[in-house]
């Protein structure tokens, strides 16, 4: 992606006053901290920012520095003067954020999803970036926009995470580059990872032994998957957000390519999320068939139908890609 492009948007920055930073629905740690390390970077600019998202800061994600910062959107809608969309491939997952402005000038679109069509007015896309937050930083230094620990500690935890902690594929050396630099920023590895990955509520350990209960594989044990139902995650009290990372236990498994996670949901909908190890097997393009998507080796969708029928359907398609891989 040009450098130009990264100066288009350093101008915009600079030149306007009121600005509205937003990410996508069910937040990860990509959405969470590039959303705060943006916010952070515009507020030292003396820019008047408000960070939204959708679901407000999540419990497991309140350890984020300013993560106060972080909240869901006003009733009643506001006028500013630049909007920027992070980390969501269709304007659609930025949820109820998009109503909560009246007017705006310009919109930006900030992404590493290979499917994002460019809905903004300034859009910079690199599927290629492991993670949203490794193109802030890359646009940060770029463009010379402040930066200090809070920032530092913001997009650390984005780029840990959307890399499984520097491990997936796309995790490159440019992405250690940037960690060293995030280091000497003054990010406390130590602390920040405990809190990133050795600080669950039980509940969500309840929640894994109930998931590996309905544990079951398919294609010669190379697709793994299980299933929550609305019941069980009534029962264990669980929220939406203690299922992040679960499904890593099905693609850690032996001989296993693809890991499917199905979620009953209110809604007469399942959420399906699934992850491959090959990259001769494209979830997002078994996903994108179901009208969702993602990247080629985590992609996700969101399925009409109940639990059972959204089963069937999905391993059905995820057997046949994969027997047609040797
Ligand atoms: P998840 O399995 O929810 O962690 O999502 C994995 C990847 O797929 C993320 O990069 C998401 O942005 C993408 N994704 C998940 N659900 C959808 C959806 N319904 N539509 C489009 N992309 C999705
Ligand atoms: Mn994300
Ligand atoms: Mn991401």
């Amino acid at each position: 992606m040009s450098a130009a492009k990264f100066d288009q948007i350093g101008q915009v920055l600079r030149e306007h006053q009121r600005f509205a930073v937003f990410s996508h629905v069910r937040p990860d740690g990509d959405a969470l901290g590039s959303q705060l390390a943006l916010g952070l970077s515009l507020k030292k600019l003396g820019k008047d920012v408000r960070i939204w998202n959708d679901e407000g800061m999540l419990e497991k994600y309140n350890f984020l520095p300013e993560a106060d910062l972080l909240t869901k959107p006003p009733a009643e809608p506001e006028d500013v003067d630049v909007v920027v969309a992070l980390d969501t491939a269709i304007q659609n997952r930025l949820g109820t954020t998009v109503g909560a402005i009246k007017s705006a000038k310009i919109w930006i679109n900030i992404d590493h999803h290979p499917s994002n069509p460019g809905y903004g007015d300034l859009n910079y896309i690199d599927p290629r970036a492991p993670a949203t937050g490794q193109i802030l930083f890359e646009l940060i230094k770029d463009q010379n926009l402040p930066i200090d620990r809070a920032i530092a500690e913001n997009l650390y935890v984005a780029i840990s995470t959307d890399t499984g902690s520097f491990q997936y594929p796309n995790t490159t050396a440019r992405t250690f580059e940037i960690a060293a630099e995030l280091v000497e920023a003054g990010v406390d590895v130590g602390r920040i990872s405990q809190l990133t990955y050795e600080n669950y509520p039980r509940r969500r350990v309840e929640l894994l032994r109930e998931l590996l209960g309905t544990m079951r594989f398919n294609a010669a044990n190379r697709i793994a998957s299980f299933s929550l139902t609305l019941a069980s995650a009534k029962k264990l009290a669980v929220l939406p957000e203690d299922n992040e990372g679960l499904i890593d236990h099905l693609r850690a498994i032996q001989g296993v390519i693809v890991a499917i996670f199905f979620e009953e949901l209110a809604d007469g909908k399942v959420r399906v999320s699934m992850r491959s190890k090959s990259d001769k097997v494209n979830v997002c393009a078994i996903c994108e068939k179901f009208g969702g998507g993602g990247h080629v080796l985590a992609a996700g969708a969101r399925v009409k139908g109940t639990l059972a029928e959204v089963e069937k359907k999905i391993l059905e398609e995820a057997c046949d890609v994969v027997s047609r891989v040797s």
